[in-house]
């Protein structure tokens, strides 16, 4: 889809219901409960006959239109807006797995999804494999019949490594098995992960989605093209529904974690859709003219971002994220000590976490996203004690890179 369409579709998206005031912007609805005239109504809105809402944990309709507007833009057949990335990823995990199964994934992971695979979901008889999502042969191996899914991260970070798509894909729906994305780095409409075989995307909304950090979130986008899951509790759903996924999350899963989007921030959301294709345009230009400057210092002993000919995944990235695969990179200094000499000396990048922030953030991942692992844990994750990770936000690429060179100076 190119941008316009999305735009346009975005932005004609038609409410459910006439606005009672023709209101221009969907209104927060900022509404708990709702109130029927017949306890007949009442009976077929709860029962699911009908669509109309009942309390804000389950639906509601902010919150909807937000993730109507994501469901015209992606094409996909359901979407689920969460109050965070963490709560895309377990709500997803927890309708796909059971005692019992296992679910194939990379080293290379968030420190969080990390955390809720090997602690949270294990602690409910989940084994987690961990492979080389480059080796192809390997990950084939690990799945089995017990598998309840195939999970990675488009970009990993601080790794940057690329996952090839199409090669998991193919591998995954041989073996029955979904594979299941976060692209949370290169999200729609930038990049289709359907066409690359992906079954079901998550997001983290926080980031690029909220407009500039306005407010968490999350994204759960099932384009109902699989319907072999494995999980007991979704076989019993396949006769009666084109994604069990979707419905056994939908009726189930996300009314009994309790963790919906609020409509305050669907509805800052909802704007921040509008600008997306916009602020990404601008941020991964950024980043990527920034990225090629850097790479001419002496101090900085290897620039990563995978839009750059020579990294060594840039034809897979090109093939599925285009010239500009995202806002953030990472380089390498000598030590942790000269990271942090860096760091500190800093005058317009700000110290922070999070990306795609409008203001560049950066911060030194061994030591804190990543800093109550063990050092065992980060050398198995490949997180190094010399990476820095810089987002890249809307400031001028000149000033970014003024301040980065005064910094480097001894
Ligand atoms: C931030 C992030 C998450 C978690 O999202 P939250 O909204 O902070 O819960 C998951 N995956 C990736 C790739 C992220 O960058």
């Amino acid at each position: 889809m190119n941008e316009k369409e999305y735009e346009t579709k975005l932005l004609s998206t038609p409410y459910p219901k006439r606005d009672a005031y023709g209101a221009l912007s969907m209104p927060v609805y900022h509404a708990l409960a709702y109130e029927f005239s017949t306890a007949e109504e009442m009976e077929a809105a709860f029962s699911g006959r009908t669509e109309e809402h009942t309390y804000s944990r389950v639906t509601n309709p902010t919150v909807q239109y937000f993730e109507e507007r994501v469901k015209r833009a992606t094409g996909a057949y359901g979407v689920t807006a969460l109050n965070s990335g963490m709560a895309a990823i377990s709500n997803t995990f927890i309708t796909l797995a059971w005692s019992g199964s296992n679910l194939v994934t990379s080293r290379h992971l968030f420190g969080n999804t990390y955390s809720f695979f090997v602690k949270t979901l294990n602690a409910f008889g989940v084994e987690v494999r961990f492979c080389d999502l480059t080796n192809l042969e390997e990950v084939a191996e690990a799945i089995d019949e017990r598998t309840c899914g195939l999970f990675v991260e488009v970009i990993t970070n601080p790794q940057m490594e690329v996952a090839d798509l199409e090669q998991l894909g193919r591998i995954a729906h041989n073996k029955h098995v979904p594979l299941i994305a976060d692209t949370t780095i290169v999200p729609f409409p930038i990049f289709r992960a359907v066409d690359f075989g992906v079954d079901i995307e998550v997001v983290s909304s926080t980031k690029y989605i909220s407009g500039g950090a306005t407010s968490l979130g999350g994204l759960i986008i099932d384009y109902g093209l699989f319907d072999q899951y494995r999980a007991p509790l979704l076989q019993a759903l396949a006769d009666s529904s084109r994604s069990p996924f979707h419905t056994r999350l939908r009726k189930e899963v996300h009314r009994n974690l309790g963790a919906y989007m609020t409509p305050e921030v669907a509805y800052v959301q909802s704007i921040g859709l509008e600008t997306l294709p916009v602020r990404f345009e601008r941020q991964a230009a950024a980043c990527k003219e920034l990225a090629g400057k850097l790479q001419s210092l002496p101090e900085i002993q290897g620039v990563n971002y995978t839009g750059l000919k020579g990294n060594p995944f840039y034809e897979v990235s090109k093939k599925q994220f285009g010239d500009y695969p995202g806002a953030m990179l990472t380089f390498d200094l000598e030590s942790k000590e000269r990271c942090f000499g860096f760091l500190n000396k800093l005058k317009l990048i700000r110290r922070a976490t999070n990306l795609f922030d409008n203001r560049s953030l950066i911060i030194h991942p061994a030591s804190t996203i990543f800093g109550t692992f063990t050092a065992g844990q980060r050398e198995m994750m490949d997180v190094k004690e010399t990476t820095i990770r810089l987002s890249v936000g809307l400031e001028s690429v000149d000033s970014l890179f003024g301040d980065i060179r005064q910094a480097l100076a001894r």
